[in-house]
């Protein structure tokens, strides 16, 4: 099958054209640092507005560079939450009115998913279930994937994410907005040793996360003007690794199986947490699997990915499914904790 996926829910506009056989016929990302950049952060209905100005011409290019039409496309998938919602409306509007014209099935994907199995679509033989470290701009979580639509959710964060502690950290350093990669490229040059910072929940029983006391820290440490800021991104950066690695053990040791450790979302792209990561998978005798760079950070091969697992597991959706600001891949654990974690 070939599936087109659309996405929008947070800073990147993008489409990808992608087949059951794993071939990514096209794919194109926008994103939208430009226009956030003078507000340190992503404007909701800045956002809203440049996916309007921006989706369709998207659209248009992936289909041109695959040399396809929509009459060659079994199904389109767009994010239909969590995410911004005005942003989330204009994917998933513009996903109905697709598949309403071209006469294809719509699935509403959710961004999360498109994550989770984001993996599978470069790894072939990763096989469910598989122990999923999900860290991205809007959260921190490990899931047992067990298969398409089954998710089981063992530990979420109790405040901040870690691509928004790592945005925090950016702008308490000036570092500016987007903050991740900036603060991994100044962390090159420190020391990891030099600033000392909480390790929150670190030998907790539970493998949940919280960095609002680490964001705090490094916020004590910048005003005290005592440290190199390139020592605190890497103190900062260590202190995540540590975070993501206690935590993740503990998940590692629930879970036997797992077939493999895997990482997704944004965060996934510091190179930092994968070699670490990767550690710990070789401790565990698992095989670690992370996407490239490219499809750890939103883009609409992800979505179109779980779209092809969707449609080959026979779900697809009503044209007036509605777009979720909030999702949880898995329902149950929700209510174990209130609401926001
Ligand atoms: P969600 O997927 O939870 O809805 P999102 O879509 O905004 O949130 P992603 O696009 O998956 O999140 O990831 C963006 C986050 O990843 C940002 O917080 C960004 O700072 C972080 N990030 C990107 N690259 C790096 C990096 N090299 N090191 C650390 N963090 C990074
Ligand atoms: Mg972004
Ligand atoms: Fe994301």
């Amino acid at each position: 099958s070939l599936i087109l996926g659309l996405e929008s829910s947070c800073d990147e506009t993008a489409a990808a054209l992608v087949t059951d056989d794993r071939r990514i016929l096209a794919h194109r990302v926008a994103g939208q640092e430009a226009e956030h950049r003078p507000y340190g952060g992503v404007v909701p209905e800045i956002a809203a507005r440049a996916h309007v100005d921006r989706l369709a011409p998207i659209v248009e290019g992936v289909l041109a560079d695959a040399g396809v039409t929509l009459a060659d496309v079994d199904a389109i998938a767009a994010t239909a939450g969590p995410g911004l919602i005005g942003g989330v409306m204009v994917g998933l509007v513009t996903g109905k009115a697709l598949a309403h014209a071209a006469g294809k099935p719509l699935i509403a994907v959710n961004h999360l998913e498109g994550h989770a199995l984001s993996p599978r679509l470069v790894d072939p033989d990763l096989r469910f279930p598989y122990l999923l470290l999900l860290v991205s701009g809007g959260h921190c979580q490990l899931l047992l994937v067990r298969g398409v639509d089954d998710y089981r959710r063992l530990a979420t964060t109790i405040d901040d994410a870690a691509g928004e502690a790592f945005d925090k950290t950016a702008k308490l350093l000036g570092l500016g907005y987007p903050g991740g990669p900036a603060v991994e490229r100044l962390a090159a040059d420190g020391d990891p040793h030099a600033v000392p910072l909480p390790r929150p929940l670190v030998g907790s029983a539970e493998p949940h996360f919280s960095f609002a006391g680490l964001k705090s820290a490094v916020a004590r440490a910048v005003a005290s003007g005592a440290h190199r800021p390139a020592d605190v991104a890497a103190s900062f950066q260590q202190a995540v690794v540590d975070c993501l690695i206690d935590r993740s053990r503990i998940a590692l040791a629930a879970c036997p199986e797992a077939t493999s450790f895997v990482v997704a979302g944004g965060v996934a792209a510091n190179g930092a947490i994968r070699a670490a990561l990767t550690g710990l998978a070789a401790a565990f005798e698992k095989s670690f699997v992370a996407p490239p760079l490219w499809l750890c950070t939103d883009n609409g091969a992800m979505i179109a990915w779980a779209g092809v697992e969707r449609f080959a597991a026979g779900l697809s959706d009503p044209l007036d499914t509605a777009a979720r600001p909030r999702w949880p891949l898995d329902p149950a654990a929700e209510t174990v904790r209130g609401a926001g974690v």
